[in-house]
């Protein structure tokens, strides 16, 4: 059938103009060429993919001159796409989150401007009651995560390690409590029980500022009490003495304290941050608790906490703090 088809085509005009022999041979070679039957060799996907690019090209676009440019100088074009690679990846390296060792000045500035925007979002949960006209980001010391400077009102946060955004408002909003303790008097002007008010400065910033940065912290989808809940029961964890992860298991053992890793004042920073007895780190709780106004949790925790006479029912919890610093200061 195929070959009285074919043999149908050849008579054309153009097939007339053909030498006779020429025209036979072609019908021979046609007629022999639909027995053979070639293997089809698979081609490789990517070839496969590649060879298929053109076709995807919108037709005036493969029509264009710079498509022509491309096809007659193929050199050139693939210097001029490495140019604008290349400067593509300089302009993202503005947009892009600078490592904290490669690059530490850039980073620095980085963190400020993160740590600005942190400590603002806590001050707006706070309200007029507290200060901080200046935000800085330096390396400190590799223990500590940011500080408050009661004089210059200034918040420092630590640039020799990475940050998370997360962990940046826990920290400032940690922060920003030692400015509302600070800036409204309410610590007691004594010394006699230096360490034990410490203590309790610090375990309102750290119980306080987790509610701060719970309230603080809005994504969507995602309750803010959580991550109060989980911050608190980090810190309560770390104050915990029968928690094999609390910060008197975790610094100070036998051997960190015999390498000398431990000095006194690390040694002091760990008592005042998470020395506190739990049924103080739980009434703390319970204050921020009932207070949704900031200014007046902190008010009620000094009130009752940070007082020479206290009230009967409070005085184990400075007992049971006593305790632990002889037990933290035989240990060291
Ligand atoms: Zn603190």
């Amino acid at each position: 059938m195929r070959s009285s088809t074919a043999s149908r085509r050849v008579p054309t005009t153009s097939a007339r103009r053909v030498p006779i022999e020429y025209s036979v041979a072609e019908r021979i070679s046609f007629r022999l060429h639909q027995r053979i039957h070639l293997p089809r060799v698979p081609r490789p996907p990517l070839r496969k993919m590649l060879s298929s690019v053109p076709r995807l090209i919108p037709e005036p676009v493969r029509r264009s001159r710079a498509a022509l440019l491309v096809r007659r100088h193929p050199a050139l074009s693939c210097w001029l796409a490495a140019f604008t690679i290349f400067g593509l990846a300089g302009a993202s390296r503005l947009l892009v989150e600078p490592h904290y060792r490669w690059e530490p000045e850039r980073y620095q500035r980085w963190l400020q401007r993160r740590g600005e925007r942190a400590v603002k979002a806590a001050l707006g949960e706070i309200g007029s009651t507290a200060r901080i006209p200046s935000v800085r980001a330096r390396p400190l010391t590799e223990w500590i995560g940011g500080t408050y400077d009661p004089s210059s009102l200034e918040v420092t946060f630590n640039s020799d390690h990475p940050w998370y955004d997360f962990f940046l408002l826990e920290t400032a909003s940690h922060e920003c409590v030692h400015a509302i303790i600070c800036q409204n008097n309410l610590e007691p002007p004594t010394t006699t029980h230096a360490d034990y008010f410490l203590m309790v400065h610090e375990t309102a910033a750290s119980v306080l500022g987790a509610f701060i940065t719970g309230e603080t912290w809005r994504q969507p989808g995602f309750d803010g009490s959580i991550a109060t809940e989980a911050l608190f029961q980090f810190h309560r964890s770390l104050c915990d003495p029968a928690d094999p992860k609390s910060a008197f298991a975790e610094y100070l053992t036998p051997d960190r304290v015999a390498s000398g890793d431990i000095d006194h004042w690390t040694w002091h920073a760990n008592l005042v941050h998470f020395g506190a007895p739990l049924p103080l780190v739980d009434a703390v709780y319970d204050i921020c608790y009932m207070h949704s106004d900031p200014t007046e949790a902190a008010r009620a925790i000094a009130q009752r906490f940070m007082r020479e006479d206290l009230d009967p029912r409070d005085r184990p919890i400075y007992e049971e703090f006593e305790r632990t610093r002889r037990q933290w200061d035989e240990a060291h």
